[in-house]
């Protein structure tokens, strides 16, 4: 799986997110394949994504042209086969509700819609779980896949962990940095089992992410034998 957009390294600096989603994501997203979990995250990137969600409601557009039409000549393109793929697949597909940036004063707030809808209550406010010290989680009721707010003080580490399965990250508010690169607020990570990473939280602020978790992490540093039984996601 994809880790990060080809356009990832040439910007930044401008607010906005530099890891992003790659196709095969917003694919499945726009033909209604992703599980509630992965859908919620897809969709909160999209609200801080003016790029993801461009292309978004792009690939929405063709598969609801390929639905009108279903006259697939002269087609010679991955996107536009994994559309074809995706509806001969299913009978019913359902079209995608993109979802738009919370609009209040031309600001995006820190959790954006429709994440916000999933919670209870703003950040600070809702029952966090202590895991290890500087890290917290919540989870969230969401149906295909464990899903958790992570918050994490500034400078501290996740235990180094690799993933039986795939894990989905997007950052809410703050910073992390791993081996794969710095991640800010927008930006998505997708690791699966080729991937041994340690987050480290970025300075000055908490680091809150949204993480959906395929299967159990696997703990492979140090301590991660005893810290295992007290992880778990
Ligand atoms: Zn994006």
């Amino acid at each position: 799986m994809a880790t990060a957009h080809k356009a990832a390294a040439s910007r930044g600096g401008d607010g906005l997110p530099s890891h992003h989603l790659d196709d095969a994501f917003l694919l499945d997203y726009a033909a209604g394949n992703t599980s509630e979990a992965v859908s919620l995250l897809i969709a909160t990137h999209l609200a801080l994504c003016p790029e993801c969600r461009a292309r978004a409601e792009e690939l929405e557009a063709l598969g609801g042209a390929m639905l009108e039409s279903l006259a697939p000549t002269a087609v010679d393109h991955d996107a536009l086969s994994a559309v074809l793929a995706r509806l001969d697949a299913s009978d019913e597909v359902e079209p995608a509700v993109l979802t738009l940036p919370a609009n209040d004063e031309g600001q995006v707030p820190s959790i954006p819609m429709p994440l916000r809808g999933y919670l209870k209550a703003e950040p600070d406010a809702l029952a966090w779980q202590p895991v290890i010290r500087g890290l917290e989680e919540y989870e969230l009721d969401v149906g295909g896949a464990k899903t958790k707010l992570l918050r994490i003080k500034p400078g501290a580490s996740m235990p180094q962990h690799t993933h039986e399965g795939r894990e989905l990250t997007l950052v809410l508010e703050g910073s992390y940095d791993d081996e794969i690169g710095h991640f800010g607020r927008g930006d998505v990570a997708i690791l699966d089992d080729d991937h041994d990473h340690r987050p480290i939280a970025g300075p000055g602020q908490d680091c809150i992410c949204l993480t959906v978790i395929d299967a159990p992490l696997r703990l492979t540093g140090r301590f991660g034998r005893f810290l295992n039984p007290f992880v778990k996601f």
